[in-house]
């Protein structure tokens, strides 16, 4: 029997965790096959099934690559979209599925790639925003652990070594987590330690990107450098803001800015932080697309008192803590769950089909909004 060492209940991409006790991956697939049915009902794709829609999306979208790496054990799909014959000025590279439970990150990615190819409805759009700006994506950063989620093992965030795929990135990076036994939230035994983070590395710095996007679940929230401590950063701050701005606005009305700052707390290692800061990257974001919707009312008061108080963003005071402290109350409520991996599902993922299909349809139009509006705004720069 093969046991994986103790689990975390981690909310988002940079939080604290609540311990779980040691489980079986028996015990986890207990009484999962019924809920894989019910997720394939809501709309999700397995692992495999991503890779073929992507195989197949390649063969009849204009201007679609599909390139499968290999870093360790892990076989990663790399999708690069630019409209034929167009010089786009602004190229976004967007980071999908790094923590593996959190399933609607890829699934939003899956989205996003058919409405780039025209297969969603609006393709004037589509064609309109592939004129300056092109795409690379990894679709789904950590599949093998994805697959033990879908196999039922819900709360696995690590990649197949326990290491924390967003931590072990080499700016403001921690040798261990806090606590030995915050496992889940581990660094690595060193900066780029793990294949995929050297992967990810690698494509992002050969791509020079404009626009960097990681993109998880757990709450809601859209966020700018730095994540490794509680200041805002100073390059383009202005810039990143007036896109963070307008986005958070039309869909998503949650907690925005300088993400270690908004948090209350900081993240070591990300991929944020790295890649704004070692590639200089104009515009970098990570964003939190999914929480559970008992929790939409407090996120939506939180984002209406900050957009009151934006002033203060600026003058480099401390945001509103209260998205933090909720989230705290809410993690301890958790702590007091048993263990089951269908309470974890639902903490990070859409339990219906029709929050399903809201949540990607949402995120795909925020994703285009966001490459228009850095597009339009390096124009006003200069770029
Ligand atoms: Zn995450």
């Amino acid at each position: 029997m093969q046991f994986r060492s103790l689990l975390l209940l981690a909310c988002f991409s940079c939080t604290g965790a609540i311990v779980r006790q040691q489980h079986a991956f028996l015990h986890a697939a207990h009484g999962q096959s019924s809920g894989l049915l019910q997720r394939q009902e809501y709309g999700y794709h397995s692992t495999d099934e991503i890779h073929q829609e992507l195989v197949a999306l390649s063969s009849r979208c204009h201007g679609m690559t599909l390139d499968t790496k290999q870093a360790g054990s892990q076989f990663i799909d790399v999708v690069t979209i630019k409209a034929p014959g167009s010089k786009p000025l602004n190229k976004n590279f967007m980071l999908f599925g790094e923590h593996a439970r959190e399933l609607i990150s890829p699934e939003s990615s899956l989205h996003f790639i058919k409405t780039l190819c025209g297969e969603t409805g609006d393709n004037d759009r589509a064609s309109r925003i592939l004129k300056d700006s092109e795409f690379q994506m990894v679709v789904n950063a950590n599949p093998e652990s994805r697959k033990a989620v879908e196999q039922g093992d819900a709360c696995l965030r690590s990649n197949p070594n326990g290491v924390d795929l967003n931590r072990n990135w080499a700016k403001g990076w921690e040798p261990v987590a806090p606590f030995a036994f915050m496992s889940q939230t581990s660094g690595g035994e060193k900066p780029f330690s793990e294949p995929e983070t050297q992967l990810f590395k690698e494509l992002v710095s050969a791509y020079k990107p404009t626009m960097f996007l990681s993109i998880h679940s757990g709450t809601k929230g859209m966020y700018m450098p730095w994540a490794f401590n509680g200041t805002a950063t100073t390059r383009n701050q202005a810039a990143m803001l007036d896109v963070l701005n307008a986005v958070d606005k039309n869909h998503c009305e949650c907690p925005f800015g300088a993400m270690g700052k908004a948090l209350g707390y900081k993240c070591d290692g990300t991929s944020l932080d790295w890649v704004y800061d070692e590639l200089k990257t104009p515009y970098a974001f990570t964003f939190e697309i999914y929480g559970p919707p008992s929790e939409n009312d407090g996120l939506r008061d939180a984002w209406r008192k900050q957009t009151q108080t934006a002033g203060a963003f600026y003058q480099g005071q401390a945001l509103h803590p209260l998205h933090f402290s909720e989230r705290q109350t809410d993690l301890v409520q958790v702590k007091g769950e048993p263990s089951d991996a269908g309470h974890c599902f639902s903490l990070f993922n859409p339990d219906s089909k029709a929050t399903y299909d809201s949540t990607v349809q949402t995120w795909s139009a925020a994703y285009l909004d966001t490459a228009e509006l850095v597009a339009a705004n390096m124009k006003k720069q200069g770029f």
